[in-house]
C-alpha cells in the first residue's frame, strides 16, 4: 500500500481525511509541523497533506522545509486548508505544493486528485530510475556513473579520504560472442556484473556499467593496498563463476581490473585518475589478463601475478 503523511493540527480534520483515503492509502497523520518533519524524514511516503494554519510553523514554513532536502523534496505535497484567498494559493503553489484544496472539501475531489499526484510521483519515479539504471543488467548506468562521482569526488575531497577509482573489463569477450553468439555474451555481461556488484555493498561503494563489457567502481575509506587486496579477490570471484571460454583462450571467463586510489586534491580532477584507473587496465591486458593493477599515491604500480 502507498504511504500517505497527514500533517494537521487537528485530529478531527486529520481523521476526517484518513477516513476518506484509508481505504486505499496507509495513512500516517502528525499532529504537530515538527512531527510532521520528523515523520517526512523517516517514512518514505508517496504523498503529503499538509494544513496551512498551525501554531508555531505554518504549513508554508514547513512546505518550504521539505522543499530544501534532498530526502523529502521529491515527495509531492497538497495543501489542504480554510484560507480560501488567491495570494495563500499563489504562495503555496509558488513554494512547490503540487494542489491546494480549500476547505471544506468534497470527498470524491479529494480522493481524485490524490490519485493523479500519486500517479504521477510514481510515473516520475519509474522514468528516474530508467534513465539511471543499465537495461540489461540493472547496475547503474554511466550517466549516473557521471553524476554520482562528481559529488563523490566533492565528498572525498573535502573529508580528505582516500578514493579508489576501478576499471574493469572482461577478457577476450569478443572471441567470447563469436564462439557461443550474442545473447550468450549477454547473459555473461549480467553475471559479471552481479557478481562484482554483489561485493560491493557498502553505502559508499558506487558500481556501474560503463559501457559494453567495462565496468567502472568507486570506494571510499581503503588505502590502496587494502583496495589492491579486496579488488583481488574480486577478481577471483569472477573466475570463480566458472563460466566456460573458448578453451583455445581460456578455461573460465575472467576479467581485467586497473584501479588507482589517491587522497583526493582540489588541483585534480576525478577524469585525471579514471585515466590512470584505465592505462592500468591496460597494462593488466597487457601484462597477460586475468589480473589486478593498481596504483598507488604516487602512481607506483603494484600487479598481481
Ligand atoms: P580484451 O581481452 O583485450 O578486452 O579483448 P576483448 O575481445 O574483450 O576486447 P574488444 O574491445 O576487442 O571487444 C569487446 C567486445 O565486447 C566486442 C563486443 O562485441 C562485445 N560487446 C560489447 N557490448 C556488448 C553487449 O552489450 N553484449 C554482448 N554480447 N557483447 C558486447
Ligand atoms: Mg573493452
Ligand atoms: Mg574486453
Amino acid at each position: 500500500m502507498e504511504k500517505i503523511l497527514i500533517v494537521d493540527d487537528s485530529l478531527l480534520q486529520a481523521t476526517h481525511l484518513k477516513d476518506i483515503l484509508g481505504d486505499e492509502y496507509d495513512i500516517t497523520i502528525a499532529q504537530t509541523p515538527e512531527e510532521g518533519l520528523r515523520q517526512a524524514h523517516i517514512g518514505s511516503f508517496s504523498l503529503i497533506l499538509l494544513d496551512v494554519v498551525m501554531p508555531g510553523m505554518d504549513g508554508f514554513t514547513l512546505l518550504k522545509k521539505l522543499q530544501e532536502e534532498i530526502i523529502t523534496q521529491s515527495v509531492p505535497v497538497i495543501l489542504i486548508t480554510s484560507l480560501s484567498d488567491v495570494e495563500s494559493e499563489q504562495k503555496g503553489l509558488i513554494l512547490g505544493a503540487v494542489d491546494y484544496i480549500v476547505k471544506p472539501f468534497n470527498h470524491l475531489i479529494v480522493k481524485a486528485r490524490v490519485n493523479t499526484h500519486i500517479k504521477l510521483y510514481n510515473y516520475r519515479k519509474q522514468i528516474e530510475y530508467q534513465s539511471q539504471t543499465d537495461q540489461l543488467t540493472g547496475v547503474a548506468n554511466r550517466r549516473q556513473h557521471d553524476q554520482r562521482s562528481i559529488s563523490k569526488w566533492k565528498e572525498a575531497t573535502r573529508l580528505q579520504v582516500p578514493f579508489s577509482i576501478c576499471m574493469f573489463d572482461i577478457d577476450r569477450f569478443k572471441l567470447y560472442n563469436d564462439t557461443f553468439g550474442h545473447p550468450a555474451g549477454d547473459k555473461v555481461i549480467t553475471a559479471v556484473a552481479r557478481e562484482i556488484s554483489s561485493h560491493l555493498k557498502r553505502t559508499t561503494d558506487f558500481f556501474a556499467r560503463y559501457g559494453g563489457e567495462e565496468f567502472v567502481a568507486f570506494l571510499m575509506g581503503d588505502n590502496s593496498e587494502k583496495a589492491f587486496e579486496y579488488l583481488k579477490t574480486i577478481r577471483q570471484a569472477v573466475e570463480d563463476l566458472h563460466i566456460p571460454h573458448n578453451p583455445e583462450v581460456a578455461k573460465w571467463v575472467t576479467i581485467s581490473v586497473g584501479g588507482v586510489t589517491i587522497v583526493p586534491q582540489e588541483d585534480k580532477s576525478y577524469d585525471f585518475y579514471l585515466k590512470i584507473a584505465d592505462a592500468m587496465l591496460y597494462d593488466a591486458k597487457k601484462f597477460g589478463r586475468n589480473r589486478v593493477v593498481w596504483a598507488d599515491e604516487n602512481i607506483k604500480q603494484m600487479r598481481e601475478k
